[in-house]
């Protein structure tokens, strides 16, 4: 972690999540005290169907609410879709985009992922641009190159280190308790950071990049440790807010 970049948690809670998980994100809200606040950014983005109710049940603390995903465009004729603006209207101040199973499971290339960061910039919101291989290509020895290219494919020209965090999630470690070694997750967030800078010159330097696959309470000491890691972008362990917290209190 570098003096220049405060760390981020981001729980990613996917399709998980009734009205009774309300009291999960008042947990979070009410566990993010000012020891924990001085150290780390924490947001959560529950469904879309919970935004509102998250946003209400997190309105005493600093605890930020995000979305999963985001269409590309403002408004129209998209069945289904949510516009970066309604995310945004919906008390959201954050998007993910581009997650591995949004790629694998609705085809979205790295061109689609680009117009969505656009698009959450556009209503005035951070993305969270994902990243990150597959089992094959990383034992095919192509991860720094498969990364390398999503980055400078996803990411926008007029990225920030305000509007944009990168999140590197190997898709083999997604869910599966499978997790990369701490050397090998500094060796790809340096691969990142190196096509941020050449991209965006020094404010690469304050640009955040998380990593996400497995994170829970005991494994995460090792992997924040990593260098330029900046923080994680949680699945599974964000849906209970123990677990949650004991993952951001690895800043303490
Ligand atoms: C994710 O899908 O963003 C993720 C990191 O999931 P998990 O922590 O459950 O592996």
């Amino acid at each position: 972690m570098s003096a220049e970049r405060r760390p981020l948690v981001a729980g990613n809670w996917k399709m998980n999540g009734l009205r009774d998980s309300a009291a999960e994100i008042r947990a979070i809200a009410d566990g993010y005290d000012a020891a924990l606040a001085a150290r780390v950014d924490l947001l959560i983005c529950p469904p879309a169907t919970l935004l509102a109710t998250a946003v209400v049940e997190s309105d005493h603390s600093a605890l930020r609410i995000g979305a999963q995903d985001c269409h590309m465009k403002a408004s129209g004729a998209h069945t289904g879709d949510l516009s970066a603006e309604m995310l945004a209207d919906a008390g959201a101040t954050a998007v993910i985009v581009g997650h591995s199973e949004r790629r694998a499971d609705h085809h979205e290339s790295d061109e689609m992922v680009w117009e969505k960061a656009e698009a959450a910039w556009r209503a005035g919101l951070m993305a969270v641009v994902c990243v990150g291989e597959t089992e094959a290509q990383r034992q095919a020895g192509h991860c720094h190159a498969v990364v390398a290219r999503q980055v400078r494919g996803s990411v926008p020209d007029a990225a920030t280190p305000e509007n944009l965090v990168v999140a590197y999630e190997p898709v083999w470690a997604i869910g599966t308790g499978l997790v990369p070694t701490a050397e090998d997750v500094a060796e790809v967030h340096g691969v990142i950071r190196a096509v941020l800078k050449e991209r965006f010159g020094a404010a690469a330097q304050g640009m955040r990049i998380l990593y996400g696959g497995s994170v829970k309470p005991d494994n995460v000491g090792a992997l924040l440790g990593a260098a330029d890691v900046d923080g994680a972008l949680v699945g599974g362990a964000s849906l209970k807010s123990s677990d949650f917290l004991a993952i951001a209190r690895a800043y303490l």
